[in-house]
């Protein structure tokens, strides 16, 4: 049985102290980092100093739908957690709902951490078949409870601000909720240097859904249909559009082109992943050691691309790594590559490069048994799985849903205006 899965790669986030999580929707396309360092509920994305590189624990999402015959314990069995804390988990929400009973297609919803392998469950919601909202919460060590009340209303919101001083102080001000802040930052998280881009004075527009229940009081957000950030020279137009061909939802600038711009998974032509993320046996040293990179097993001289824009860090032989490669990109991100065999020419430190440009060639040299490509992504100085990142198809609409795209983007044009 495969269970669709949903994952979430890791969000951007810049210079911010944040603790709350943001995970109260059904929404399929965020994630969450925390910042473990401290206990401060402000998020600082455009302070120009006191740069200090933070701690960050990401955390993923999986939507999953009930199938025929599934149980809940199947599901969970998808999870490296323990038996006991599978019992808790299950017992916990047998308590409120019937797990038995639940329908098909019901929809799940699981968080958790991952780090160095070890799954942390930290939240799993169920929405029943009456939209009860019924949470299953990791307190200590024990799973506690909770429903919520039923959401009966979606409504719009439209919010257009002038930046004055920092982009999230004038976003919080307008009464923009931070989890669609966060989104809002993650959508241009490759296009725009937050720190260094945004003025006072730009604009930002957003357009997004909020839940309410019976009471009309606003419950959870649900997703960003239009962003617009408008810069000195530049206005960047994001329009979330469902493809009816392959079902997905995506942002597409007003010409229909996949727009949000991420890093590559696989910056390289035509090479087999060879090992992934994870504990593994080192091929060379023998022993069980953390992989915090992926390999490309790939042919000497396989050329090598930069996975997103940015300037090379660091260049040279580095140790294992052999020939080395790093690259700042924008906003806390970085990417590393190792083995080559050569550099391209022109690279030097502070080069900058363009996605998708050849910055080397695959080697083995350093620590490696046999040509392959080494690459690792590294997000506030601590490296995450380039597998797990979600990326944007960079699809161009065409024909008949270029044209119901157009018709959806005049639509929600003239929703915005009554808003
Ligand atoms: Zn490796």
């Amino acid at each position: 049985m495969s269970l669709k899965k949903l994952y979430l790669i890791p969000l951007l986030i810049l210079f911010f102290i944040f603790t709350y999580y943001l995970i109260r929707n059904f929404s399929d396309n965020k994630i969450y980092i925390e910042n473990t360092e401290s206990s401060s509920s402000e998020i600082k994305l455009d302070d120009t100093k006191n740069f200090s590189p933070l701690v960050v624990e990401v955390i993923y999402e999986d939507l999953l739908l009930i199938k025929e015959g599934q149980t809940f314990g199947e599901i969970l069995n998808n999870y490296e957690i323990s038996n006991s804390v599978k019992s808790k988990i299950l017992e916990s929400l047998n308590s409120k709902v019937d797990l038995s009973k639940l329908n098909i297609n019901t929809e799940i919803k699981i968080t958790f951490t991952k780090e160095n392998d070890l799954t942390e469950i930290k939240r799993i919601s169920v929405l029943d078949k009456e939209n009860n909202h019924i949470k299953v919460i990791k307190k200590d060590d024990n799973y506690i409870i909770e429903t919520s009340s039923i959401l009966s209303f979606t409504k719009h919101v439209l919010k257009e601000v002038t930046i004055k001083d920092s982009l999230y102080k004038s976003a919080i001000e307008a009464n923009i909720p931070p989890n669609i802040i966060m989104q809002f930052v993650n959508l241009y998280a490759f296009d725009v240097d937050f720190q260094r881009e945004i003025r006072n004075g730009n604009k930002i527009k957003i357009f997004y859904e909020v839940f309410l229940d019976r009471k009309h009081i606003v419950r959870q957000t649900g997703n960003i249909k239009f962003a617009s950030l408008a810069l000195r020279k530049d206005t960047y137009n994001l329009y979330r559009f469902t493809t009816d061909d392959n079902g997905k939802s995506e942002y597409f600038d007003s010409e229909g082109k996949s727009a949000v711009k991420a890093l590559m998974k696989t910056p390289i032509n035509g090479a087999v992943l060879s090992s992934g993320y994870g504990m593994r046996k080192h091929p060379i040293l023998g022993y069980d050691r953390i992989h915090q990179g992926v390999d490309f097993a790939a042919p000497k001289g396989t050329p090598i691309m930069a996975a997103g824009t940015g300037f090379i860090e660091k260049i040279g032989m580095n140790g294992g790594a052999g020939n080395y490669i790093r690259i700042k990109h924008l906003n806390g991100y970085k990417t590393a590559y190792g083995h080559m065999s050569k550099f391209a020419s022109g690279m030097k430190k502070g080069t900058k490069v363009t996605q998708g440009q050849t910055i080397g060639f695959v080697g083995s040299t350093g620590m490696s048994t046999g040509p392959h490509l080494h690459y690792e992504v590294i997000f506030n100085n601590k490296k995450i799985n380039p597998m797990k990142m979600k990326l944007p198809s960079g699809r161009k609409l065409k024909g008949k849903i270029l044209e119901d795209f157009e018709i959806y983007v005049a639509d929600l044009n003239k929703e915005m205006q009554v808003n």
